[in-house]
């Protein structure tokens, strides 16, 4: 008998990551691939094509049969006509036809979802949320996506291509200003852009740039696992913008469970690697700003499937679709 599976993907702004995935949800296969924020949508397609033609022909290599395709990507959706409407960090996707284009060069279903509530998804059904019905999502990578899961769904809301988007909560009225246009959103805060910028920032205003390293960082090779590496090693100014980080996630999930009545939160994303350096400012941040609910029935959780968490939510989605899980 021929084994079904679907493809997930996790379109981001670095890598595309891929999966073949059981309808247990289980990955049988992955890989990784480089994209770019700077990449045409053309391009970006072309590699997406090409991706899945190359876990098909995996597939079929182990007498599996490859059913539709999820995809994740950063920004606002239009489901109905498979296009990116609106991407603050992929921008040369915006009114790209992605899932369209993927749908008539494999012939298959596909659906696609913003990459947070792909994580959403991945990690209500398999992982950190998954004993938890109510809760609110947060992604920290190159921008911060946001998700909400209530009663066990993931929240869509009107079904207007964008729900739970707590990175573009302002933190900050007038603030720093935010990949979207926007001023003082979170993201402009709890990025991994943010950490680079603030620490480039303020290590301009004359404190010493490399740190206790004692070695001149140059500014566009700057990541923010460098940052990362910097607070760990005991570097004030690095140190510091971890502190905002975590004061400005503090404040916006204390205004999301104020608003929404719910207490836990799962925190994933590559920049979550930072956890350290930031839960402490987020826990004093939370307390500080909590109004209706105690602080310390709140529930601020990581997320447990790491990368995995998107793609597999997307093949969740595209199982779905198929009429498997709910
Ligand atoms: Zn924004």
């Amino acid at each position: 008998m021929t084994e079904d599976l679907v493809i997930g993907i996790d379109v981001g702004g670095t890598n595309m990551r891929s999966a073949l995935v059981d309808p247990r949800g289980r990955i049988v296969l992955q890989s990784r691939t480089a994209t770019g924020a700077w990449l045409e949508g053309r391009e970006t397609a072309r590699r997406l094509i090409e991706e899945c033609r190359s876990l098909r022909l995996a597939a079929s290599g182990f007498g599996a049969a490859v059913r539709a395709a999820g995809l994740g990507v950063a920004g606002r959706i239009d489901p109905r006509e498979g296009r990116v409407v609106f991407s603050p960090n992929l921008p040369r996707m915006n009114g790209y036809p992605l899932a369209a284009e993927l749908r008539t060069a494999l012939d298959l279903p596909v659906v696609m979802l913003n990459d947070a509530d792909c994580f959403g998804i991945g990690e209500s059904r398999l992982g950190a949320g998954r004993s938890i019905p109510n809760w609110v999502g947060l992604t920290l990578g190159t921008g911060v996506g946001g998700c909400l899961v209530l009663d066990n769904h993931l929240w869509t809301g009107d079904n207007l291509g964008f729900a739970g988007e707590i990175g573009h909560m302002i933190v900050v009225p007038g603030g720093r200003p935010c990949a979207c246009g926007a001023r003082g959103c979170l993201e402009a805060y709890a990025s991994g852009r943010a950490l680079v910028e603030g620490f480039l920032e303020a290590a301009a205003t004359g404190a010493p740039v490399a740190g206790i390293e004692q070695r001149p960082l140059e500014p566009a090779k700057v990541a923010a696992r460098d940052v990362h590496r910097l607070a760990l090693q005991g570097d004030p100014l690095a140190r510091e913008v971890f502190r905002r980080m975590g004061w400005a996630i503090g404040l916006a999930l204390s205004n999301c469970f104020t608003v929404l009545g719910v207490r836990h939160a799962v925190i994933g994303g590559g920049v979550s690697a930072g956890w350290d350096q930031f839960e402490g400012a987020l826990v004093v941040s939370l307390a500080e700003h909590a109004t209706m609910f105690e602080a310390a029935d709140a529930v601020i959780r990581r997320g447990v499937l790491g990368d995995d968490a998107a793609p597999l939510g997307a093949a969740l989605a595209a199982w779905r679709q198929l009429g498997h899980g709910a």
